[in-house]
């Protein structure tokens, strides 16, 4: 369903131009100029450009546990993307990060899932990461930042080493992975209706700020390129705190599988 035949690509991306030269895009904040299919198809490209840059944990329990996590958060999710195919990586890396790149592709830090100190705390950085990608943040992103005849070139596989490249800027939190405030407070506010219908307790993700902002101060480099992608202040701390109350929690905190996860982490 995802895969495209060339020629439909091509008028496709035809379309894009045409209807680019005449300088129709939504608002300003809204700077999209590829399809959720397309992409679909330039998350499989850059998913194996990750691949190559990073080193994944094989641990098979832990692997599942998150997949798992991220699968319940993914069906709680709008139409079309709880019925998209997701993947969900866990990095072997010990600083605390987490980050998605377009088509569904979420990478999990093992610093971060041994950091956290419940389920709902992990849950709430993945529901995060995962309406990033939701609210289309990152193809906004890279929208902006290459313009339309380079995001073509991309979909269609054209440009090998751009392709290196933004993957590179992706998982290292350059330009390309950094968000606006505006954008945090999209991801966090969907992020926790998302963790509340997935069945998690919501305030797990202000938590989870306060746990990152607290080691800010006593590590500052192993959370370093969490906060230079998604800027955390006090006040974005107490909004998702709000929002969390004013939902309420029917959920759960935490979960035996992930002490098991946590433990094989670390
Ligand atoms: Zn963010």
């Amino acid at each position: 369903m995802l895969m495209y035949k060339r020629s439909t690509t091509i008028a496709v991306v035809l379309a894009m131009l045409l209807s680019a030269g005449c300088g129709s895009s939504g608002g300003a904040g809204n700077f999209n100029l590829i399809s959720i299919d397309e992409e679909w198809q330039l998350g499989q490209q850059l998913a194996q450009e990750v691949a190559g840059q990073v080193k994944f944990n094989t641990d098979p329990t832990l692997n599942a546990y998150i997949r798992n996590v991220g699968q319940k958060l993914v069906a709680a999710t709008p139409a079309p993307f709880n019925s998209l195919p997701w993947d969900f990586h866990v990095v072997q890396d010990p600083s605390l990060n987490a980050f998605a790149i377009p088509g569904g592709h979420v990478y999990v830090n093992t610093g971060l899932i041994a950091a956290a100190e419940n389920a709902s705390e992990l849950a709430g950085v993945m529901a995060h990461e995962i309406n990033h990608v939701v609210a289309r943040h990152s193809t906004e992103q890279i929208s902006r930042q290459y313009g339309i005849s380079i995001l073509a070139g991309l979909v269609l596989g054209q440009n090998a080493g751009q392709l290196q490249q933004i993957a590179a800027q992706l998982i290292a939190g350059g330009a390309m992975a950094r968000f606006s405030r505006e954008a945090e407070q999209e991801a966090d506010e969907l992020g926790i209706k998302t963790m509340a219908a997935a069945g998690y307790n919501p305030a797990g993700m202000a938590a989870m700020f306060r746990l990152l902002l607290a080691q800010e101060k006593s590590h500052p480099g192993k959370v370093e390129q969490f906060f230079a992608t998604h800027p955390t202040t006090e006040s974005r701390v107490q909004d998702a705190e709000k929002r969390a109350a004013q939902i309420g929690n029917r959920g759960v905190t935490d979960e035996p599988g992930f002490q098991e996860a946590k433990s094989r982490a670390a």
